[in-house]
């Protein structure tokens, strides 16, 4: 079976001889599975969620955070496990407090993705399924999952196409987000629907990251959700962009976002009457740095 899960339709086989854009293997590649704390309210909580962070990534963003793993020229072979493996794993963290699983950057590891929700259905966990993706996902795929998926929380990154090129090497996402982020909202719609202790049960949450010095990119973005999917998705606005992690030349991307651009982007999307969802602290840029050397990546950072 040759590979074309993602938009990049690389046809690859996937195996030592042909690999695609995101060089994984069909076996996953699985960096870490660990409680992870300190995401939107709705997904996290105080309890945590149990997040699955796959290795390698069909973007390749020059200012990824988790870089140390999504890195698509790092070797996989370490990290690869078997889905009975991973399956078990997951157990050993999953408690009656923890309702969610989330998936982290899926979108090369459908598959895997899938055989793991069932081996958990095989075994009596029945936990709701988060699908943590940067955006840059395939209209027949996102059908395919339609049944597994209980709450989307996608990136929409770009609404300029040489700037998606620029910074994380694809071409047309702000097309195939868009397209992809409407066939989310399809299945979902704006209700984000919680249980009695406040934990998402079914919906939709669009992330996007301000960048420094790309402002008309973010209001861009705003307009788009505003004007082709709806004022009623819930929006998570982040500010936590860390230059710390970004590995160009782009002399914008040298420092952090000021308050005034976040202040900015926050009225403009109030101006255009998008009201549910979260915005960050500004020094949320120090709390999100992981490190995936340690057994819990999360544990040296403040979530
Ligand atoms: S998942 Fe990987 S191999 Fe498959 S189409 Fe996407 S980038 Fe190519």
């Amino acid at each position: 079976m040759n590979c074309n899960l993602c938009p990049h339709e690389c046809n690859a086989m996937r195996e030592q001889t042909s690999f695609g854009f995101c060089r994984s293997h069909w076996l996953p590649g699985i960096a870490s599975i660990c409680i992870h704390k300190g995401e939107e309210p709705v997904i996290s909580g105080e309890k945590g969620i149990v997040n699955v962070f796959f290795t390698h990534c069909n973007l390749q963003c020059t200012y990824c955070q988790n870089r140390q793993i999504s890195n698509n020229k790092i070797s996989d072979e370490l990290s690869l496990i078997s889905i009975e493996n991973a399956v078990d794993e997951i157990i050993k963290l999953l408690t009656p407090d923890i309702s969610l699983i989330g998936f982290v950057s899926p979108s090369h590891h459908i598959d895997a993705m899938e055989k793991i929700v069932y081996g958990l259905h095989q075994k009596g966990f029945y936990p709701r399924v988060v699908y943590n993706s940067n955006g840059y996902d395939k209209i027949s795929t996102l059908k395919r999952i339609e049944n597994i998926v209980d709450i989307y929380l996608p990136d929409y990154k770009y609404a300029d196409s040489d700037l998606g090129f620029e910074l994380s090497k694809v071409i047309e996402y702000p097309l195939i987000a868009l397209k992809a982020l409407k066939e989310m909202y399809r299945q979902k719609g704006s209700a984000l629907i919680t249980d009695d202790n406040g934990y998402a049960i079914s919906g939709m949450i669009i992330r996007h990251l301000v960048l420094p010095g790309y402002l008309d990119n973010t209001m861009q973005i705003l307009e788009n959700i505003a004007w082709e999917i709806s004022t009623g998705v819930h929006l998570s606005l982040m500010s936590q962009y860390n230059p710390q992690f970004y590995h160009g030349s782009n002399p914008n991307l040298l420092r952090k976002v000021s308050q005034e651009e976040y202040d900015s982007a926050i009225a403009f999307k109030e101006s255009l009457g998008i009201y549910k969802g979260w915005t960050q602290e500004l020094v949320s840029n120090d709390f999100y740095n992981p490190d995936f050397t340690l057994d819990h990546p999360f544990e040296s950072s403040s979530t």
